[in-house]
């Protein structure tokens, strides 16, 4: 393997612009791509750079590998634009200061594409760009003030004592932090969206197959999956059910579930194969369909909000607790041989305290007494635990 010299990455932090290994193996490839994946898998929650513990070759190897595989898969591209942005953020935290403003001079600001120097006024405006091209198009250093246009690094409107005129703000060295992470996300969508229209990539199987091994088929080690099943308060075991009979569920009974896995501790790789080990459409609408949809329930797309476990409330609201339908609770308590406690729930359950009815359950089937009353399908399991 050709070995690279550490004076060809110039800097400390680098925006993979050149593969200088001329020549590698598909397995090798695929090996390095595998190792990245599951470390910027781990980085999602560590947040810490040092996950990544490649030699610098492999770092880049491991990285266009990446891109040939994420490319061409929707919720994987994104994915992996949004790993990456976290992986670069935390070396940029370690990067030393003179280190980060040598980076923004001399690699960023002299060979950006349409930078605008006025009356010793360096404008970095929203069409200013990263350019790959060696070539020295600006003349500048840090004697001059550099106004950049917000949408350059968008979470400074977030930073109060940022003041913006007319669209730009002045900056300081945090925000020189900001605007290189924003061109480093700009620039890697940029690739990755060239890499997107390359027709051969995108008809080239082995790439596809690849991708969906990766982020699918990862088993869990410790059959957690198991575990949190047993513990389940019954609107889930129903539901659990239903995926195992039907092969499908509706679109609230799998909010519900993969909001209760999550909430339970289950990574999003194990709940997106337990889903995918269920339900019987065909591996290509799988992807389309319902991964984005676990994975935004996840936090890890869209909105990137931390949704937690629905309440019992609105799981009724859902028409998804079994407890609110007299003949389905004793269906469901025949079934777990739970009939000794039937008349106390179906009291309850007539008097419409479904969730006392349900803490009742949960009371007999753990042999507790006077626990707290039951307000999500996650305080149930952590009982039962
Ligand atoms: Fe599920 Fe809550 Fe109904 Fe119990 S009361 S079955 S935890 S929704």
């Amino acid at each position: 393997m050709q070995k690279i010299h550490k004076n060809e990455f110039p800097n400390k932090i680098f925006f993979y612009t050149t593969l200088h290994q001329n020549n590698v193996t598909f397995n090798d490839l695929i090996r390095l791509a595998k190792k990245r994946i599951s470390s910027l898998k781990s980085i999602e929650t560590l947040k810490d750079a040092r996950i990544m513990d490649m030699n610098l070759t492999d770092d880049e190897l491991s990285h266009f590998a990446c891109r040939l595989i994420c490319c061409n898969v929707p919720w994987a591209f994104s994915w992996f634009l949004s790993a990456e942005l976290k992986l670069f953020k935390a070396r940029l935290k370690e990067t030393n200061p003179s280190d980060i403003k040598n980076f923004f001079y001399t690699l960023y600001l002299k060979r950006a594409k349409n930078l605008v120097i006025e009356d010793s006024i360096l404008f970095i405006n929203p069409d200013t760009e990263f350019s790959e091209d060696n070539t020295i198009e600006n003349h500048v250093s840090d004697i001059y003030t550099t106004r950049v246009h917000f949408t350059k690094a968008p979470d400074v409107l977030r930073d109060l004592n940022s003041k913006i005129v007319d669209g730009y703000f002045t900056l300081d060295h945090d925000q020189m932090k900001k605007v290189i992470i924003n061109e480093f996300h700009e620039h890697l969508v940029r690739r990755m969206n060239d890499l997107k229209k390359n027709t051969k990539l995108k008809t080239d199987e082995r790439f596809q197959s690849i991708s969906s091994e990766l982020f699918t088929e990862q088993k869990s080690t410790s059959n957690q999956i198991g575990n949190i099943i047993n513990k389940s308060p019954p609107c889930i075991n129903i539901i659990i059910k239903k995926i195992r009979t039907e092969k499908h569920l509706k679109f609230n009974d799998r909010q519900i579930l993969t909001r209760y896995f999550k909430s339970c501790g289950l990574s999003v790789a194990d709940c997106i194969d337990f889903f995918k080990g269920n339900f019987s459409c065909d591996p290509a609408r799988f992807e389309r369909e319902f991964v984005y949809s676990i994975r935004h329930n996840y936090g890890l797309e869209g909105k990137r909000a931390d949704y937690k476990s629905f309440t019992c409330m609105q799981i009724i609201g859902m028409n998804s607790c079994p407890f609110v339908s007299t003949s389905t609770i004793s269906e469901y308590l025949n079934s777990k041989d739970l009939v000794d406690i039937e008349d106390a729930v179906k009291k309850e359950v007539s008097n419409r305290n479904f969730t006392k009815a349900c803490t009742e359950v949960c009371e007999y089937t753990n042999k507790k007494e006077k626990i707290d009353l039951i307000t999500t399908p996650v305080e149930y399991f952590k009982i039962s635990k």
